[in-house]
């Protein structure tokens, strides 16, 4: 078994850093005693112990004097300027003159004094420190010099109110693979007898705040078993060794504690692909090195069970993934509908809820929310309450609080001179007219052109009625035409263009290349893959595979097919110009308006 030497170098460092401070010890805090112990006096006293031969020693410094009396007191007082007899008086009162007080003090004392008792302070106070440290962490034992190299996973021993699979809504088909394991930890027995071992590590994969801790923890909550929980950072040290050794001591922690759960957070902080580059990350390597060893030594059915969680899977180490290690994939995707209006009711009900709040209206807003977001909508749709002096969330409060977490707070300050905001209720109208020309673009909700703290100076809500698993081509030509409708809005009626556009361009664009590139949806490239994603749940990412002359090509049909969109989108709009006016002017009257106001003047 390849185990991984407990590091030396550290230990110099902290003597180092100890002789360092005996030093400081000595410079600062030891004359300081000294002066301490000195009784300072005026120098008339010091003149009249002179006259009446009181003195036994004396040291004239720079600019102070240092002088005993017959009992062997030492006094100091300050040195007068031009006192040229000073000299001869002490002469005549029999004082005997010294050079140095400190090496009046035998030797022992002072390397007693000045050394030993530093050091003996230091060490209790190392002593206490450790000690106290020892007492934090449960199962502790390791003596190493300041606790370093511990794991410092905390320890979650069940109790009565922690977290159960009730508490995580949605996610059923996480539930339910974990559940096994919840089974096993319950009777191991049932599952040894036949000959099944359960997997030793199981990994969860999704976007972030979709509730992969939460999972993790309600596992240990139902099977009753104690949670250790660490985030793959902490495993990540200054000095190679330490993150091995903070491993290992998890360790064999969790199987004193078996059967048990460790749930190992972010493990791509650890367990990213080794690369074999010189000059690598000799710690982190060494690190999942030993996270490896560890996970093979344990026999498949000593209770111990690994749940690790990321948001990056395909970056992780394949000697991680394979059988035997986290043999087991357990998906935690964005919520769908039915998921998000479970996870708002979950979160809702502490809260005092209107009895109008439809909370499915609120889910289908929130299209694309991790459940970390709906817990915020909800949170930030009480706050909003009693911002306003009320004690019942109301669906205008959950209502604004989802535009709070997409757009982010109201501006209050911003002012928009009233061109501009004129032109920002044409941009929006242009945006909403066309969606809802087009047959298959989903219902508008709302058009605001209140600005945002995001930067947005308006927006158009869509909301689609159902979730959607797949778009067709012409829904996603739609889609880039609304996209562009905006600017062509400005274009029809300012009959210039500004700089407003620019994200709808962004989006307008994305969307246009992954119809080329990803989904095969152009005759020209056919169902060839030119993009892939690097990142699925962190934004996605994408790298282009394919020559530089395809690049051009693909560069050349993304300008075609938004041209084509934009022009479609003036179409629109001319044909229905005097709507846009319309719908414009009552925008810049009121601000904001909702779908259904839209429609009826659309309508009319
Ligand atoms: P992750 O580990 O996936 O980043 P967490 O488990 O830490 O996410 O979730 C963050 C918070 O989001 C939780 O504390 C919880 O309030 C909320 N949350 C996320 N998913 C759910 C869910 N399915 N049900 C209830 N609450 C959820």
């Amino acid at each position: 078994m390849k185990e991984v030497k407990t590091p030396k170098k550290p230990f110099v460092f902290y003597y180092i850093i100890v002789l360092l401070a005996l030093m400081l010890f000595n410079m600062l805090v030891m004359p300081a005693l000294r002066d301490a112990s000195i009784k300072e006096v005026n120098y008339d006293q010091f003149m009249s112990m002179t006259f009446n031969k009181k003195i036994d020693k004396v040291e004239i410094e720079d600019n102070k004097i240092l002088f005993t009396d017959d009992s062997g007191t030492l006094y100091k007082t300050s040195k007068m300027e031009n006192d040229w007899g000073l000299t001869e008086r002490l002469y005549r009162s029999g004082a005997k003159f010294t050079s140095d007080f400190e090496k009046e003090t035998s030797p022992l004392v002072s390397f007693l004094l000045y050394w030993i008792l530093p050091i003996v302070l230091f060490a209790a106070i190392g002593y206490f420190a450790q000690k106290k440290m020892m007492d934090k962490m449960s199962g502790g034992g390791s003596n190493m010099m300041f606790g370093m190299g511990k794991s410092n996973a905390k320890v979650y021993v069940p109790s009565e109110e922690g977290i159960r699979f009730s508490d995580v809504a949605g996610e059923d088909e996480a539930k339910e693979n974990l559940a096994e394991i919840v089974d096993y930890l319950h009777t191991p027995s049932k599952y040894s007898e036949i000959g099944a071992s359960m997997p030793k590590g199981v990994l969860l994969v999704g976007p972030p705040g979709t509730g992969k801790t939460m999972l993790a923890k309600a596992v240990a909550g139902e099977a009753n078993v104690p949670f250790f929980s660490i985030s793959g950072s902490e495993f990540v040290e200054m000095f190679v060794g330490m993150g091995a050794s903070k491993v290992r001591d998890l360790f064999r922690q969790a199987k004193e504690k078996a059967p048990c759960i460790v749930f190992i957070d972010e493990i791509d902080a650890i367990g990213k692909k080794r690369d074999g580059r010189i000059g690598g990350n000799d710690e982190r390597e060494q690190t999942l090195n030993q996270l490896l060893t560890e996970m093979d030594g344990f026999e498949g059915n000593n209770g111990v069970i690994i749940l690790a969680a990321t948001n990056r899977p395909e970056s992780l180490d394949p000697a991680l993934t394979r059988p035997g290690r986290f043999d087991r994939r357990v998906p935690v995707e964005l919520p769908d509908l039915i998921g998000r209006e479970a996870i708002l009711r979950v979160h809702s009900k502490k809260t005092n809820l209107a009895d109008n709040v439809d909370l499915n209206a609120i889910a289908r807003m929130a299209a694309g929310a991790s459940g970390a977001e709906l817990a915020n909508i909800i949170n930030e749709g009480a706050l909003h309450a009693v911002r306003n002096g009320r004690r019942i969330v109301t669906q205008a409060d959950l209502e604004e609080s989802v535009e709070v977490v997409i757009a982010g707070y109201q501006k209050k300050n911003a002012v928009l001179s009233p061109k501009e905001k004129m032109t920002v209720a044409y941009h929006e109208i242009g945006h909403a007219l066309v969606a809802a020309k087009q047959t298959n673009s989903a219902p508008v909700q709302k058009i605001t052109i209140i600005p945002r703290t995001s930067g947005a100076l308006g927006y158009t809500m869509q909301v689609e009625q159902q979730d959607k698993y797949l778009m067709t081509k012409e829904e996603i030509l739609n889609k880039i035409a609304t996209l562009t409708a905006g600017r062509a809005a400005e274009e029809i009626i300012t009959g210039t263009i500004s700089t407003g556009a620019s994200n709808d361009i962004e989006q307008a664009t994305k969307l246009a290349r992954a119809m080329i590139t990803r989904y095969g949806m152009t005759e020209e490239f056919d169902m060839v893959a030119m993009e892939t994603v690097d990142n699925q749940y962190l934004g996605g990412d994408s790298s282009l595979s394919c020559s530089a002359e395809t690049q051009k090509k693909i560069d050349d049909k993304v300008v075609e097919v938004v041209k084509e969109q934009h022009r479609k989108a003036l179409q629109i709009l001319n044909d229905n110009k005097e709507k846009l006016n319309e719908l414009a002017n009552f925008l810049y009257e009121k601000e904001t308006i909702t779908g259904t106001e839209f429609m009826k003047i659309l309508e009319r």
